[in-house]
């Protein structure tokens, strides 16, 4: 899977190859799907949520630029995959998901591989998680209407942000975001589809 669907592509940072290499998808999907876990598309999870595919979760990560030094938020868990990828690099990963069955499942499986930097929370992911921040880099892996201004408060200056906007069941755009000297500068990345932002960030 890495060789081709993700070396391949132009993922080159060796810290993310390496996450990519030791996380074991399988054990992230429902026993159902565990023979596709490794095929680069997205799988259902549950309650209409799914686990990206990995090539967007591995273009994700490179592009925040992570380092063993940094506090991560991602937001939306679902089953915990790109929280452990970003663990395997950063140093302490903070997820937020609002349907508590993920929250909760994923935060079991955390444990049980081992992720003690990673800490989930069962909550609208749209207001942050104040108690930690400012973050080096924010997450987002649910398409969102608009950035919510609460992360981007909560984004450290010279901080990262990747979110996917547009609306809710189209192709949204991946964006990035960089706070620079108080300023935030925005690139457009790739078209990509996300399930929606829900509480707050649908209004
Ligand atoms: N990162 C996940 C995949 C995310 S799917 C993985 O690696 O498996 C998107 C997730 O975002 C879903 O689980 C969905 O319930 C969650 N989500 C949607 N809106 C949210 C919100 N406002 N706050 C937190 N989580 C949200």
């Amino acid at each position: 899977m890495v060789e081709r669907n993700i070396k391949g592509r132009g993922i080159d940072d060796k810290a993310v190859l390496a996450a990519m290499r030791s996380v074991e998808r399988h054990k992230f999907v429902p026993p159902e799907f565990a023979d596709q876990a490794y095929a680069d598309h997205p799988l259902p999870i549950g309650y209409d949520q799914t686990i990206s595919q990995p090539y967007i979760v591995a273009y994700m990560t490179q592009v925040i630029r992570p380092n063993p030094q940094m506090k991560v938020l991602e937001i939306g868990t679902g089953s915990g995959y790109q929280a452990a990828v970003l663990a395997e690099i950063v140093k302490q990963v903070y997820t937020i998901e609002i349907v508590a069955e993920h929250g909760k499942a994923a935060a079991e499986r955390l444990k049980k591989l081992g992720y003690d930097n990673v800490q989930v929370k069962v909550g609208d992911g749209y207001l942050g998680w104040e108690e930690h921040a400012p973050y080096d880099a924010i997450v987002v892996t649910a398409g969102a209407a608009t950035v919510p201004p609460p992360l981007l408060e909560q984004l450290k200056e010279g901080g990262r942000m990747v979110i996917p906007v547009g609306p809710p069941h189209k192709t949204q755009t991946l964006m990035l975001l960089e706070k620079k000297k108080g300023k935030t500068v925005s690139k457009k990345l790739i078209p990509v589809v996300f399930v929606p932002f829900t509480g707050k960030g649908q209004e």
